[in-house]
């Protein structure tokens, strides 16, 4: 069940090499200046990576979610900044665009999103309200043929290169979660404004910032969906990204992991390297272990949305284990690294980093647990 396809063992390859030619080598200087990665972002896009599993006619490269896993890993394990660049456009952008989009609407705000040419985000969270989103305050009023928005959104990735978002806002109140709408929105567009770029503890070659909308006015069929659906597409596309995350967070653990294998064959302490010394022998017994969990989980997942099934649950459970795995891995990496782990000369201390965002972002681990919790009582009720 878990043996790769030929195309996925390519697409795998082929990422691999672009990520050891081309997105290794400088992470670590896209990482400390701060520097968005433009051009690795654009070869992504000649690659076909900005929408693994969208449709050829629209612009995507007409795999599946697997191909998808595979490719987050790879480029991951090459840059993680990257990889949630990428992750942004092709699970929180172009995935729902492509579910719930009108063929007119797809003509401007898929096809040259899914082929790289532009970049997309995705706007639910707010300063009041991440966990909870269904709490949304940002509102969205119909006047005439516009819908007019107001509020903030926060922690925006992509924010400073998107051209366009997806915002979800209130659009009837007495409804509460079910009162929220989806839209499309162009940047830049008049009345939206972007709040100062995060300084991050990690990912910071990707942007990361507030999106500020006062009396923006869209034109009315830029609603995606239906009226009142937005909730439900948010936790639609939060499935879906879930599986992006882990994938990236595996690739951040497979990466320090590498790095930790072989500098535990070159390091030498009484009188032989240190992969002779049975407790970092058991270190790298464990790294490996659960980072091989987590891909077969994560695998699982993506072939369950494949397949046309539920897969909430182990979307969830992906991207718990998957993102947990990679704190783990990346703290056991500094360890075996000793001195040399705690400085920006060795790419490890990036990796850890780099991997506490995954138990955060679209889902903290506390929320993963109450989705798996939810879905396993349900099981057995
Ligand atoms: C770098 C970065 C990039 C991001 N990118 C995006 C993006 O592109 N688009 C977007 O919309 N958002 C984005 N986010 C927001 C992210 O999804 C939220 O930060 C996340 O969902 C947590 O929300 P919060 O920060 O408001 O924390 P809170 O919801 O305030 O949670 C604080 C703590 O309370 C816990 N908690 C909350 N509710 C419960 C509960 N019911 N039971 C148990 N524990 C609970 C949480 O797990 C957490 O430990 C990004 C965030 C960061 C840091």
């Amino acid at each position: 069940m878990y043996q790769l396809s030929e195309t996925h063992e390519m697409l795998r390859e082929t990422c691999r090499d672009f990520a050891d030619k081309e997105l290794a080598p400088l992470a670590g200087e896209f990482d400390q200046k701060h520097l968005f990665p433009e051009n690795q972002v654009k070869k992504l896009a000649e690659l076909g990576l900005m929408s693994v599993a969208v449709e050829e006619r629209w612009g995507g490269s007409g795999l599946d979610n697997l191909a998808y896993a595979v490719a987050m890993e790879e480029i991951s394990r090459g840059c993680a900044s990257v990889g949630v660049v990428m992750s942004v456009n092709n699970s929180l952008y172009c995935d729902p665009v492509s579910k719930k989009a009108t063929d007119a609407q797809k003509e401007n705000f898929l096809k040259p999103f899914a082929t790289g040419e532009k970049l997309g985000c995705f706007a639910l969270t707010e300063p009041g309200n991440g966990s909870d989103a269904g709490a949304a305050s940002t509102t969205a009023v119909r006047d005439g043929d516009e819908w007019v928005i107001n509020g903030t959104k926060s922690w925006i990735t992509n924010g400073y290169e998107a051209d366009a978002t997806i915002v979800f806002a209130t659009t009837d109140k007495s409804q509460k979660h079910r009162g929220i709408s989806a839209f499309l929105v162009p940047m830049p567009t008049s009345g939206l404004s972007l709040g100062k770029k995060e300084d991050k503890l990690g990912i910071r070659a990707s942007s990361t910032c507030n999106l500020i909308f006062e009396d923006c006015r869209i034109p009315s069929d830029n609603l995606l969906g239906e009226p009142g659906e937005g909730f439900k597409i948010a936790m639609m596309t939060l499935d879906g990204g879930r599986i992006g995350i882990a994938a990236q967070a595996l690739g951040i653990a497979q990466a320090a992991f590498e790095a930790a294998i072989a500098y535990s064959q070159e390091r030498k302490a009484f009188g032989g390297p240190i992969s002779n010394l049975q407790t970092i022998q058991f270190k790298l017994a464990d790294m490996a272990t659960r980072i091989e969990g987590a891909r077969l989980l994560t695998w699982r997942a993506a072939m369950l949305k494949d397949a046309g099934e539920r897969y909430t649950k182990e979307a969830a459970m992906a991207k718990l284990v998957a993102s947990e795995t990679s704190t783990f891995v990346t703290h056991q990496a500094i360890q075996i690294f000793g001195g040399n782990g705690y400085v920006t000369e060795y790419p490890v201390e990036r990796h850890y980093r780099d991997a506490r965002i995954t138990e955060i972002y679209e889902g903290t681990s506390e929320i993963q647990r109450i989705v798996i919790a939810s879905n396993v009582i349900k099981e057995f009720a």
